[in-house]
């Protein structure tokens, strides 16, 4: 699996692909269901590379060493779970794992933090975790159950160094949190920002190119699928409006680009 190397200010970072899959045409009418024929003749004609990426993130800023999101974790091989495997290409190691910062309790987000029998892969890493998604996975008694017994397994063997963040919060220098409600309760992006240099990391806010051009267009595991396409909608301006460099979680591989603006929706300009 591929991995890029990047900074943002004196910020390293490394995109480490989790898994890359195709995303043909049955994959976008699984994601999309309400995906119309001329939307689809959209997804026929762009020239993006029609794949599905799950884009961690590492980066080293100080002495610090961190993650952004766990990946899926050895349950999800040969297909996915290849987070470490990209870090060990780099001589980065488990133990060598500060603080990892979840955005959202997705298996694709949270999973790697435990091994196929519920065991912590990082011995001494800190994981902080969004409070709102926190509030509706493990203490609302509104969830699906058998997710959240995935949920509060994957960070049982945590205990004692899980910390809660909110919108705003700075949870280490150069990194504040931006909540970004929809795709799940309490999904958040993150702020990267150091000597003047900045990135918006959207997290799952999209999950195809397809998307961009009908951002009301919501996969069918978000949510609000109404909150998240309006959401979609405002922040695919901002970034585009103010020419901020995005990276997104589930895009092409490694999901770094910017955003257009392009009749009624937007296009993509990856940078790697
Ligand atoms: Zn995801």
């Amino acid at each position: 699996m591929p991995i890029h190397h990047f900074s943002v200010g004196d910020i390293k970072l490394i995109v480490v692909a989790d898994a890359v899959k195709d995303l043909l045409e049955d994959g976008i009418k699984n994601i999309l269901t309400t995906i119309s024929e001329e939307q689809l003749v959209v997804f026929r004609n762009e020239t993006y590379p029609h794949v599905f990426s799950y884009n961690t993130v590492y980066l080293q800023h100080g002495n610090e060493h961190i993650l952004i999101d766990a990946g899926t974790g050895e349950a999800g091989k040969p297909v996915e779970g290849h987070l470490m495997d990209g870090l060990a290409q780099a001589g980065i190691h488990a133990a060598h794992i500060d603080k990892i910062i979840i955005t959202h309790f997705h298996r694709d987000h949270y999973g790697g933090l435990v091994t196929p029998d519920n065991a912590a892969v990082f011995p001494k890493a800190t994981i902080l975790v969004p409070r709102a998604e926190w509030a509706y996975w493990v203490e609302s008694g509104q969830a699906p159950a058998e997710r959240v017994e995935l949920i509060k397994a994957a960070f049982a063997p945590y205990q004692g160094r899980i910390t809660f963040y909110d919108d705003g919060d700075v949870l280490v220098e150069g990194i504040t949190a931006r909540a970004m409600p929809g795709h799940s309760a309490g999904h958040c992006g993150l702020w990267l920002e150091s000597q003047g240099e900045k990135v918006l990391h959207l997290a799952d806010i999209l999950h195809t190119t397809v998307q961009l051009a009908f951002p009301e267009l919501s996969p069918r595991f978000d949510y609000d699928p109404l909150a998240a396409g309006q959401l979609r909608r405002r922040l695919l301006e901002e970034v585009a409006d103010e020419q901020l460099l995005t990276l997104i979680f589930h895009l092409p591989f490694p999901g770094l680009g910017y955003i257009q603006r392009a009749d009624n929706g937007f296009t993509w300009q990856p940078i790697a």
